[in-house]
């Protein structure tokens, strides 16, 4: 039987509902980001209780956590927020991008790597018994280092074990079909595999490349407008749905700053996709079947092992 692992335990996919693929709870990013960006940082319990809740009330109620082990994941603190909220919760085993990279990573091995990350989904993580139901590896803008490489293929060597499905961190949307090609030689099941910040590289022709390798494409940019406005990820997503790529895009809103959440004073927070994104996107003539697809049955698929 096909399940999903939240922090609670397992879930029956069916029952997930709308779900978030890519947010952040709670986090202690290494010093080589505090130094340049402490906005990065969010360090209560409480505040993470009251952006859930706001979710909550617009509808959402699953949400994966994708803090990975070396961007300062803090398994207690979620446990912690987890009994706080009716949200389901999955959180995330393995890593972000080199330079995040404690030197015991750097050290070790694939195989040592392919071992912590299947002890943590078997039996739990930081020795709570509270088991990740996604794995993650990353990569950096234009360049997969070998560091990275060894990391990709340790992940890929943890999903075979486990099944457990796959994000993948790319810098700007860089390197996915070349992350794909890695994951692929280690035998990976890329329908399990969903890539990254996809939208931040606007490109449809590569997007609908990584589909057609029968990975999910993730979208977790809406409301950035630093980076450019909603319309070119409105363009994006009718383009998918057109060359019939609907059942494999996964959007998220990545809030992972201080001041992008409500309740630290910020904006849009979690509510910005389903009371904002959404409804415009049925005003640009999205259906409510195409709108469940997105954010009720891909979640549920991709999160199922
Ligand atoms: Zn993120």
């Amino acid at each position: 039987m096909a399940r999903v692992l939240t922090i609670q335990g397992e879930v029956d996919p069916k029952d997930l509902g709308v779900t978030y693929t890519h947010e952040h709870l709670i986090c202690f990013p290494p010093p080589v980001v505090m130094r340049e960006d402490a906005d990065f940082e969010l360090p209560r319990v409480d505040k993470a209780v009251e952006e859930l809740a706001l979710f909550y009330q617009a509808g959402g109620r699953c949400l994966v956590e994708g803090t990975a082990i070396d961007y300062g994941r803090d398994v207690k603190a979620l446990i912690e927020i987890s009994r706080q909220t009716p949200v389901h919760i999955v959180f995330t085993t393995g890593f972000n991008k080199g330079r995040f990279y404690p030197d015991w990573v750097i050290q070790a091995s694939v195989d040592e790597l392919r071992d912590l990350m299947i002890r943590e989904i078997e039996e739990g993580a930081e020795g709570t018994g509270a088991r990740p139901g996604v794995l993650k590896c990353g990569s950096w803008y234009n360049v997969i280092t070998p560091q990275e490489e060894k990391v990709t293929r340790a992940v890929a060597r943890a999903h075979k074990a486990t099944g457990a499905p796959i994000w993948v961190h790319t810098e700007a949307g860089t390197m996915a079909l070349e992350q794909l090609d890695i994951l692929e030689q280690e035998g990976a099941d890329l329908s399990k595999v969903t890539i990254g910040h996809c939208d931040r590289n606007a490109d449809l022709w590569l997007h609908r490349k990584i589909a057609a390798r029968g990975a999910f494409v993730g979208y977790d940019g809406p409301s950035k407008v630093k980076y450019y406005p909603d319309s070119v990820r409105v363009e994006l997503i009718k383009g998918m749905l057109e060359a019939g790529y609907g059942k494999q895009l996964l959007i998220s809103g990545d809030m992972g700053r201080r001041s992008y959440l409500t309740a630290y004073g910020g904006g849009p927070g979690f509510r910005y996709i389903l009371e904002k994104f959404i409804p415009r996107l049925r005003d640009e003539g999205l259906t409510q079947e195409e709108i469940d697809q997105i954010w009720i049955h891909n979640p549920a698929r991709w999160l199922a092992f």
